[in-house]
């Protein structure tokens, strides 16, 4: 069986506005174009995952009941054609926390080439932040930096140091490195 292509997102700031431990179901609002973005995506047979660190779940400000609720909001939302996200990981863990999930961590997504055969040539960690990165980074995949984020100037700096792709949000990223009409 062939091995298939993936792409590894970052939640809030990538696919949903980040409105700072967002954690409100009434928060929750798709970025512009993610949606179709993510349809030509399924489209073109890569597979889907998001990876995403909530330190305010131990940081105590909201629960894992409102965090499951707000993804059940977006994915409502998005309304994805199957099969959609396939696994969605959330890390709870503050960062001065030990984790085996949290973001720089490349575990989820070793696990997942691992578990659902995926190429890793052919896939892609996306987010706004430089512990996204560098988890792709870390797994041996290709990463982006996209600006619909909580991303500061050095972050991006740091980017380009590492040769990572740099877009305006994640809708450009999959026309421009995917090359995907949407
Ligand atoms: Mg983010």
């Amino acid at each position: 069986m062939a091995l298939a292509p993936a792409l590894f997102l970052d939640r809030d700031g990538n696919l949903i506005e980040d409105h700072h431990h967002t954690c409100e179901v009434h928060q929750i609002s798709p970025i512009s174009g993610v949606k179709p973005a993510l349809e030509a995506c399924l489209q073109a047979g890569y597979r889907l995952f998001i990876l995403t660190n909530q330190s305010g779940i131990n940081r105590g400000k909201f629960t894992w009941s409102q965090y499951h609720a707000c993804n059940r909001r977006m994915l409502e939302l998005l309304a994805l054609p199957t099969p959609g996200i396939l696994e969605i990981k959330a890390a709870p863990e503050r960062p001065d926390e030990p984790s085996v999930y949290r973001k720089p961590s490349p575990q989820f997504i070793l696990e997942m080439i691992a578990k659902y055969q995926l190429d890793p040539a052919r896939c892609w960690m996306v987010g706004d932040r430089i512990t996204d990165w560098d988890a792709g980074k870390n797994a041996g995949i290709r990463s982006c930096a996209v600006h619909s984020g909580a991303g500061r100037p050095e972050d991006f700096a740091y980017a380009e140091s590492q040769g990572f792709a740099i877009r305006t949000d994640f809708p450009e990223f999959v026309r421009v490195d995917l090359g995907l009409k949407f």
